[in-house]
């Protein structure tokens, strides 16, 4: 069973940007190959013999039944006839017995719905479409009903017609019908049907599913909150399964997975949606390089097979190393670039700004190297990027162009010595026409800003024709032994987690837990691919005391609200650990869309509005009564200072 939905899977091919016709022949091609292995049966229990994209010449003389929407007419002769499998040519009867058949197909609106009966004949000799997948046949048609009429469309069934996402989200139920929105989500479907398998059937995984009506819990991203009918009580989105599957865990069920709906009420933000799907993992008696191990048995096995195969294992870089290398603890690992410490080189500068960052505690001097960034980069570039550095981040950037012999031409040129131009020589492994950025301060900010800069650069070169990252190239990163928590950035002297506070302390780092509780690595790994967080998770605590003092002393918060999972570790909870992997990510960096929105069904606009649906609506007071809400109108100015802070990005 395995081996022939693989073959299934191997059957569904890229869409790419050509005229729509020949999208929907190699989404055609790759469909039939399928249904000739009789996986799966696509015209079972409808009104429909076949599908239009699987008829070839070997149905010739057949009697087929198709059911479409109206692509294309020409000359009330021909007309093309389209459903997710492709696309089919209908001859349209001239004769006046069928004169009835003829005045619906020819008058049927464009994507009205007909349903056609006839014969699959040859087309005529030399009227053959070979970029068409069915272009060698043709149906004689016998009879035709509309199924349903259409009316002027806001814009045409076509990829390469430009329109604006806020039009392709009101009208989504259209924009489906695309081969784009077709091909994401059904791969999106198969993808996480193998998934299944792989879960279940292999390795004997039990797909549970939790609530999505809980409680408020601690820490973490803001939740969607639900007024109940009990007065001032609420129920809260969860924002992961997380509680429930360590609940798992203490109930026995111990390899637990869900295709889980999880909810943040983060704001607009580019690569999220207020709701997003998650792969949700949760297993006992584990360690971190058993789910390691999982994770990249699972990601090769739904790897879609027309892609370069998943190598595993994937490399891992610690979270100290993805800070001073790529300055993010998401590296894009598939270009060079790398931050490098030059500090050494410069213990004995003249240079005012530099000597100064080095007095200071955690002082560096840092610099990236961009190759032939003398001959892409504009002075306007370079302007930017200093300007971006100082706005954002305090921060100065010099930027050094390395000239023919070695001479450099910055502003400090002439205070850098030789030896500390070849130690930059060495240490970068500049090139002539290289351009060097080169920036002073604190260790994190300094690896923050050049992280910043190496993929605005990135982008700068690719905008210039530079091939820097290979787009067919799927660069998988673990990034391990994180801090267990961060100062909290409106007030240092508190401390909060840096993935959840269940995460568990890494084992030889726990005696400073009591005393230098900063000091603590964790047990939680993250999934990176090309540069975006894929997945992550963590080795739990089991232990009910540790878990109270994290919770309690360490992070303050209200252990009462926890009470039940607290309660839960002492009654024999196994040691367990666990992963998410996002799947809209996932998806996206999969199938190449420019958005997550471009993977998910009904996804909601930049601003969290169902554009379709016009969600979040209002509700009429009488409504609100029995939850014992009411709303408190904002007043014109603090309207006026909400959309300040939240600029309208363009949604109609
Ligand atoms: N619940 C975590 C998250 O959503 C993942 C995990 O630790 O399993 O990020």
């Amino acid at each position: 069973m395995f081996c022939s939905l693989s073959r299934l899977y191997r059957g569904l091919s890229r869409p790419t940007r050509r005229t729509t016709q020949l999208i929907w022949g190699s989404f055609s091609r790759s469909l039939v190959l399928s249904s000739q292995r009789r996986i799966p049966e696509l015209s079972s229990f409808v009104a429909r013999t076949n599908t239009c994209g699987e008829l070839r010449s070997s149905h010739l003389g057949q009697e087929v039944t198709l059911c479409g929407w109206i692509q294309y007419r020409r000359q009330n002769i021909f007309l093309v006839l389209r459903d997710f499998h492709g696309l089919v040519q209908v001859i349209i009867p001239q004769d006046e017995s069928a004169a009835s058949v003829k005045k619906i197909l020819c008058e049927a609106p464009m994507e009205s719905v007909v349903q056609v009966s006839g014969t699959v004949i040859s087309r005529p000799p030399g009227q053959e479409n070979p970029k068409m997948p069915t272009g060698e046949i043709e149906i004689k048609v016998k009879t035709a009903k509309l199924l349903n009429s259409c009316k002027k469309l806001p814009f045409e069934i076509k990829d390469f017609v430009k329109k604006t996402e806020a039009l392709r989200l009101r009208y989504r139920y259209l924009d489906l019908r695309g081969v784009q929105m077709q091909y994401n989500l059904r791969l999106r479907s198969q993808m996480v049907m193998k998934m299944r398998e792989y879960l279940c059937n292999l390795h004997g995984f039990v797909d549970i599913e939790t609530p999505t009506l809980f409680k408020r819990t601690p820490g973490g991203a803001k939740e969607f909150v639900i007024p109940s009918r009990e007065p001032g009580k609420f129920y809260s989105l969860p924002q992961s399964p997380q509680q429930f599957k360590q609940l798992l865990m203490v109930g026995g069920l111990d390899r637990y997975f869900q295709v889980a709906r999880c909810y943040r009420d983060e704001g607009s933000r580019p690569d999220r949606q207020p709701e997003f799907t998650q792969i949700d993992i949760e297993m006992s008696f584990v360690e971190q390089t058993g789910i390691q191990s999982l994770i990249e048995g699972l990601l090769q096995y739904s790897w879609p097979s027309d892609r370069d195969p998943v190598v595993v294992p994937f490399p891992s870089m610690t979270f100290a190393e993805a800070l001073a290398s790529y300055g993010t603890d998401k590296p894009d690992t598939r270009f060079g670039m790398k931050i490098v410490d030059i500090s050494d080189m410069f213990r004995n500068t003249e240079v005012g700004f530099l000597q100064d960052a080095l007095s200071k505690p955690q002082g560096t001097i840092k610099a990236i190297c961009i190759p032939e960034g003398e001959k892409y980069l504009k002075r306007k570039d370079i302007e930017s990027i200093r300007k971006f550095a100082a706005d954002h981040f305090n921060q100065e950037v010099l930027p050094i162009f390395l000239k023919t012999n070695n001479n450099w031409n910055s502003p400090v040129a002439k205070f850098i010595m030789e030896e500390q131009g070849l130690g930059l020589i060495r240490l970068l492994e500049t090139q002539e026409e290289d351009v060097v950025l080169l920036t002073a301060g604190e260790h994190k900010k300094a690896c923050s800003l050049l992280g910043k800069l190496r993929l605005e650069c990135a982008d700068l070169l690719e905008a210039r024709g530079v091939v820097l990252r290979d787009p067919a190239l799927f660069s998988f990163l673990w990034v391990v032994d994180f801090p267990l928590f961060f100062p909290k950035e409106e007030n240092p002297e508190e401390l909060e987690t840096a993935h959840h506070p269940f995460t568990a302390p890494h084992p030889s780092d726990i005696h400073h837990l009591y005393t230098e509780p900063q000091k603590v690595r964790s047990q939680h790994y993250d999934l990176v691919l090309n540069g975006n967080e894929i997945g992550g998770g963590s080795i739990r605590i089991h232990d009910a005391e540790l878990q109270h003092y994290i919770l309690a002393t360490v992070l303050k918060e209200d252990v009462k609200l926890l009470s039940h999972l607290l309660q839960a570790l002492d009654y024999g909870a196994p040691p367990h650990g666990g992963i998410a992997i996002g799947l809209d990510r996932l998806m996206c960096l999969v199938t190449g869309a420019p958005s997550i929105r471009d993977v998910i069904a009904f996804p909601k606009s930049f601003q969290g509005h169902d554009l379709m649906s016009n969600a979040p609506d209002s509700i009429p007071p009488e409504e609100l009564k029995p939850y014992h809400i009411q709303v408190s109108w904002p007043t014109d100015s603090e309207t006026k200072k909400s959309s300040l802070n939240h600029p309208c990005h363009p949604e109609s």
